[in-house]
């Protein structure tokens, strides 16, 4: 086993994490230097024992060095991405990949041309919460799912940094967004056929401080995609239906549960309850015996983790599981978003 070298260039918040955690040498990947153009960084990248390279040619020239981590803001991640494949280097690169399909294009390409692998980190397709509903929806224990709603929210705000800035690839689309669109069409095995949207400014920015968008799928699922950055309470993070139950997953801690129908329910004889000044029938919960209450569990996942299979791809050509055809997709459906919510009007989409 060959370990490849990795440098980190952009030593912020997520680059000093794949540097610290997710790069390792068990999955055959090591980390032996770090890049980052703020000399602040740079200094603690070298306290916390990291090598540190000057510029980023001298990352480029170093003949020792075979991938590099791109985890700098997203409107630089197309030209460092170019000149890493043109030195040979492969990439793993941060989502967003790019700021738009067209620049992905152009780097897709490069990197077929190359020979090198060029991975996009899309992490979350690894969560708990989301291996759960995708258990779910694959394996039909309430039945098949034909709405799925995905949704983060907090409360506050954008981040600070370069993520409020349209020219730095800022706002929640881009953000976020990525990663539970990423989610949801990793998971839904149909094509999108059209798709809704609606950008929130609540909080005055250039860029999106969230949004919502309606997804409707070929195979019948309806899916809505929200993410919020004012939600002082904040909607579970999964809540499904199947045609046999429902199930909601509140929070990455997976609180929640799955209701299950597992007997008939007399519409004929349902017994009202009092509901606000008046009766209902109809929103009366089921009878105990016509469903059944279950735990959420972790599912584990099917496949093997990010790195491992970054060696795998490099070394014994293996296939992706993050594919640049995937990575494309949900670029191409952010663009539809963007295009609905501004004409305020339903997209066709694949
Ligand atoms: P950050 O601002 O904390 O860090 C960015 C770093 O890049 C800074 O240290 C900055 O000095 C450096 N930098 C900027 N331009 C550079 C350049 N041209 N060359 C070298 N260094 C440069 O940002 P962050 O939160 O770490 O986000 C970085 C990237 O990681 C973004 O694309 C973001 O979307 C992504 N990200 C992914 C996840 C995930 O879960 N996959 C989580 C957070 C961030």
């Amino acid at each position: 086993m060959k370990t490849i070298n990795f440098v980190v260039i952009g030593y912020g918040g997520m680059g000093s994490y794949h540097a610290k955690g997710l790069i390792q040498e068990k999955d055959g990947v090591k980390v032996v230097g770090v890049y980052d153009i703020d000399q602040k960084r740079l200094d603690l990248a070298e306290e916390e024992g990291f090598k540190v390279y000057a510029t980023l040619e001298d990352v480029l020239e170093d003949q020792s060095v075979e991938a590099v981590l791109i985890a700098t803001p997203n409107d630089s991640h197309k030209e460092l991405s170019i000149a890493a494949l043109k030195a040979g280097k492969h990439v793993v690169c941060e989502k967003p990949v790019m700021m738009n399909t067209k620049e992905f294009e152009e780097v897709f390409a490069l990197a077929k041309l190359e020979g090198k692998v060029f991975m996009v980190h899309q992490n979350r397709r690894w969560d708990n919460d989301f291996l759960i509903i995708r258990d779910l929806y694959k394996n039909k224990q309430i039945g098949e799912l034909f709405q799925i709603e995905s949704r983060v929210q907090g409360a506050n705000g954008i981040p600070g940094d370069w993520r409020h800035l349209k020219q730095h690839g800022g706002g929640m689309l881009l953000d976020w967004g990525v990663h539970l669109l990423d989610q949801m069409l990793y998971m839904v095995d149909s094509p999108v056929k059209k798709v809704a949207a609606d950008l929130s400014f609540v909080l005055g920015d250039d860029v999106d401080d969230g949004f919502i968008s309606y997804l409707t799928f070929e195979n019948g699922v309806k899916a809505i995609i929200e993410v919020g950055t004012t939600n002082f309470i904040k909607l579970p993070r999964w809540y499904v239906r199947g045609f046999e139950g429902a199930a909601v997953i509140r929070d990455w801690d997976l609180s929640g549960e799955i209701v299950k129908q597992t007997g008939t329910i007399d519409h004929h004889n349902l017994v009202p309850i009092k509901a606000g000044a008046g009766l209902t029938k109809t929103m009366a919960p089921p009878s105990e015996e016509a469903t059944t209450t279950l735990r959420i569990k972790e599912v584990a996942a099917d496949v093997a983790p990010f790195y491992a299979n970054f060696y795998d791809v490099v070394r014994n050509n293996a296939e992706p599981i993050v594919k640049n055809e995937e990575v494309y997709r949900v670029l191409k459906l952010i663009e539809a978003i963007f295009e609905a919510a501004e004409k305020q009007q339903v997209i066709e989409f694949e």
